[in-house]
């Protein structure tokens, strides 16, 4: 609270007028605190990669010169290593693309079924890898939403990834598309959801999962190729398209992660229509 004194210039027989300014500054420290611990975090989890390539390369420069077997296997690692500080660059490039945008709303109209296609297609060399069957059922057509198609692929792309990658012993996972109706004069809604038959996720963690780095288990999330950001990205571009994630699981039974988001009515045309009439 800061008095900032009478105001000068009122008429002399009035009581001097104070302005008060509030400031939240709980709210500010959170804030605060929290990007220092996000550095802290992307930090720590580049320098471990790091340091296991730095350890290989002084292997290799001494005790593991000339013995050509551990050459292969090192090169192996480290490539790996490599590519998992590049998959947490990359994700932490796309969350600072969208939280710069993070006030702006998509203004384009777009239909998120052929979204939904484009990505069960693109995950299928991973499913099929991984041993896993991807179905997509879309049950009501056209879903049209206001959004940014991109940003949408990647949030069912993420759900998708991981569905595969924690459900995988399910064998299956399941995209399902439909067309809520709208309460009372709200607009209708559209629900994505993606089910796997895996482990599942115990209640306590359930709050937890869209926070940057948060894992249930760190090194089986490491050890698939998780960075620990792919819930964070989702969760910052369906706020940006003042969408809601539902998450549901229980564990032994699998996982339902469900997007929902308002659907733009489209004015249905005529598939005949009457001649002379405009
Ligand atoms: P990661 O890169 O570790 O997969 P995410 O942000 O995508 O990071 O997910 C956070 C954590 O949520 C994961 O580490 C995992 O523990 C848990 N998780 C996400 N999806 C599932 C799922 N379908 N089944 C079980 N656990 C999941």
């Amino acid at each position: 609270v800061s008095p900032l004194g009478p105001i000068r210039g009122g008429k002399p027989d009035k009581a001097p007028v104070f302005l008060v300014l509030l400031r939240d500054l709980t709210e500010a420290q959170r804030v605060e605190r929290m990007r220092v611990d996000f550095v802290a975090n992307a930090s720590h989890e580049l320098r471990t990669p790091l340091a296991s390539v730095i350890g290989f390369i002084e292997t290799l420069q001494g005790p593991a010169r000339n013995d050509a077997q551990a050459h292969d296997r090192f090169l192996d690692i480290m490539a790996e290593q490599a590519r998992r500080m590049s998959r947490l660059i990359d994700d932490l490039m796309s969350l600072s693309r969208i939280e710069l945008k993070a006030h702006v709303r998509p203004e384009t109209v777009i239909d998120v079924a052929p979204i939904l296609e484009h990505v069960a297609d693109a995950m299928q060399p991973l499913a099929i890898d991984s041993g896993v069957a991807v179905t997509l059922d879309i049950k009501d057509r056209p879903l049209m939403a206001v959004g940014d198609r991109d940003e949408l692929a990647q949030v069912f792309q993420n759900l998708v990834h991981n569905a595969i990658k924690y459900g995988q012993s399910g064998g299956r996972v399941a995209v399902t598309a439909t067309l809520g109706p709208g309460q009372s004069g709200r607009a209708r809604r559209i629900a994505v959801s993606v089910r796997d038959w895996g482990a599942g996720i115990a209640p306590e963690h359930l709050p937890r999962l869209t926070e940057r780095f948060y894992r249930v288990d760190t090194a089986s999330s490491r050890e698939k190729g998780g960075t620990g950001l792919g819930l964070a990205i989702v969760k910052h571009i369906l706020n940006r398209h003042r969408a809601q994630l539902n998450i549901d699981s229980k564990p032994g039974e699998g996982a339902a992660f469900t997007v929902t988001l308002d659907c733009v009515e489209t004015v249905a045309k005529p598939a005949n229509p009457q001649p002379g009439k405009a």
